[in-house]
């Protein structure tokens, strides 16, 4: 009997000691040099334990009485521990209802016109859209004024890397092109192609998913879901202005299309881990580009079937697309304003197709956001511009949520002249998407315990304030 339980204990400590090892290795290729420490420290105190289980064995102590009772004990615990570790505890029933469960009065629709990238880049001195917007909103004229003459995002006046930026701003302009070529209204709205004939290809819901899903995915989305709009989160208003179609400036948002295919790209570790470098913003208009380029193909792809569909992206928005995504099952919103995923946390940018093509759409998730976010707060702890509320989540325009101050966030990026991206960093959802943060990702998606020591250990392994990682050599900003 104590043979068993001690075969046991050392094949407990050996799986330790071999997660332990992975770790390290996971922190090494991910260039974490404290995290690689503390993982080092773990995998020898497990080998450790893996030797002194053999020696005392081998000196007969599990023979005796204290021996035994230590053994059981300790056996006892372990058990204790993974079972409370893994078990579904601290469940929230209100994500499984998507965006509706967080719903706590009327919800008005957003004017794309507020937004604070609508009224920078759409609006200047001179345009009778400007006056109009401004008697409307007398309160944003002063605000918005001295922010234009500080300058915006990009390489502008006082960025933080300057001089040595202009080769990153080089290639984030390069990528933030690619929207704007995909922007015009036969590029996000197409007509199908003439080989159809104006036919219909007819397809079962769960056929025409089934192919939408896979055509997304192999295109080169990471995630992707469906859901029926509500139409909640469509935009009342137009706001944004790219190709000096004026005469949409203002005018009604109308979308008959009932489904939206809501896809996410990931953002590379390795960029997004020198946030708020000028190399980060390289990443954030990469994968707008990418954005653009899945949302139009895919939108050609579903009007040459014989229905109507419209690419959403960042040069083209009908939706606010964080909403979508969280109904389409991708994931629930952080602290930070952003879609969580469980397999990149916020490490995404989001695009999506809107369609009248009938498919079947995905449940919401629950993956244990909220519960973790109120335990983390590191991605306000780190804000340099302290626009993440530290509070509990509060009514805004009638949702449950935390909200960003997406005001102080943008001058923020006018000051150091990137996207900044320092929360997305920090937040440990964030790391690599290896096999341990996986595991731990999986763990804390489950459990509220695994919640608590995994946060605790992502301050320990990463620091409370994690610095900027080095670029990599081909997007260096210090030489
Ligand atoms: S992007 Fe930067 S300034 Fe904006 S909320 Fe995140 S950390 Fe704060
Ligand atoms: S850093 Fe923490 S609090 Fe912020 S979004 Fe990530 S998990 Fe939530």
């Amino acid at each position: 009997m104590i043979s068993i339980l001690f075969l046991i204990a050392v094949a407990a400590s050996i799986i330790t000691a071999i997660m332990g090892l992975s770790f390290l290795i996971s922190c090494i290729w991910e260039k974490e040099t404290r995290a690689a420490l503390y993982a080092g420290l773990q995998f020898l105190l497990m080998l450790g334990l893996v030797f002194l289980l053999f020696y005392l064995e081998a000196t007969a102590f599990f023979e005796t009485a204290t021996g035994r009772a230590g053994l059981i004990l300790g056996l006892v615990l372990t058990g204790g521990t993974f079972a409370l570790l893994t078990l579904r505890i601290g469940s929230n029933p209100q994500a499984l209802q998507g965006t509706r469960g967080l719903m706590v009065g009327n919800v008005k629709r957003y004017d794309e016109r507020d937004i604070v990238f609508a009224r920078n880049r759409t609006l200047s001195p001179g345009l009778e859209q400007y006056q109009a917007y401004y008697e409307l909103h007398p309160e944003h004229e002063q605000y918005d004024a001295a922010r234009r003459k500080r300058g915006g995002p990009l390489g502008k006046p006082g960025s933080i890397d300057k001089p040595q930026d202009r080769p990153n701003v080089a290639a984030t302009l390069a990528s933030l092109s690619i929207p704007l070529h995909l922007s015009t209204p036969e590029k996000f709205n197409p007509s199908q192609h003439p080989e159809f004939s104006q036919q219909r290809v007819e397809l079962s819901p769960a056929s025409a998913s089934a192919r939408i899903k896979g055509y997304t995915l192999s295109i080169g989305a990471k995630l992707v879901g469906i859901t029926e709009i509500n139409p909640l989160w469509i935009y009342a208003n137009r706001g944004e202005i790219f190709n000096e179609n004026w005469d949409d400036w203002g005018r009604e948002i109308e979308l008959t299309h009932k489904y939206a295919v809501v896809f996410a790209t990931e953002m590379g570790f390795e960029l997004v881990g020198t946030a708020p470098h000028s190399s980060t913003t390289i990443a954030s208009m990469a994968n707008y580009a990418s954005g653009a380029f899945i949302a139009t193909q895919l939108a050609a792809f579903i009007a040459n079937l014989g229905y109507s569909a419209t690419a959403n992206h960042l040069r083209h928005y009908d939706a606010a697309l964080v909403p979508l995504a969280v109904d389409a099952g991708l994931g629930e919103t952080g602290r930070l304003g952003y879609l969580m995923t469980k397999d990149f946390g916020p490490r995404v940018r989001l695009g999506a197709v809107t369609t009248d093509l009938a498919l079947i759409p995905d449940n919401p998730v629950d993956i244990g956001v909220e519960d973790f976010c109120k335990i983390c707060k590191k991605c306000a702890h780190c804000c340099p511009s302290n626009s993440i509320p530290l509070d509990d989540q509060e009514a805004v325009n009638g949702t449950r949520r935390w909200k960003l101050n997406a005001e102080t966030c943008f001058d923020y990026w006018g000051k150091v002249g990137t996207d900044c991206n320092i929360c997305m960093r920090v937040c440990p959802w964030s790391h690599a998407n290896t096999s341990p943060h996986k595991l731990i990702r999986t763990l804390i998606t489950r459990n509220r315990y695994s919640r608590y020591l995994f946060n605790s250990m992502d301050d320990i392994f990463y620091g409370r304030k994690p610095k900027p990682k080095p670029a990599p050599e081909w997007a260096r900003f210090d030489e």
